[in-house]
């Protein structure tokens, strides 16, 4: 299958699409690894992103290889926050306290 330069359309609203550098975050095993640089299209009005099949492929084998295959380009931190105490919603029974 010879990869298109550029899909035409976007796949869900048939809009254009524009490419672009994106970030993308990956979640493996309770672990968050970020992606930059990544090249995709972006819907012009959806902005849904969509990678090209040699993309798709790079990150599903950074993504099988636990992230070891390459050195992170840098690490940052990351503010976790919370909801607890934050959103009133009575605890599922069946999961006493
Ligand atoms: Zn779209």
């Amino acid at each position: 299958m010879e990869p298109s330069p550029q899909p035409a359309l976007c796949p869900r609203c048939q809009r254009s699409m524009h490419p672009a550098l994106v970030r993308t975050d990956i979640w493996r095993e309770g672990r968050l690894y970020v992606v930059e640089d990544v090249p995709a299209y972006i819907c012009d009005l959806c902005l849904e992103q969509f990678y090209d099949e040699d993309v798709t492929d790079a990150l599903r084998r950074l993504n099988e290889d636990g992230f070891s295959s390459i050195e992170p380009k840098r690490e940052m931190v990351v503010p976790v926050f919370s909801l607890e105490g934050r959103v009133k919603r009575a605890l599922t029974s069946g999961r006493p306290e």
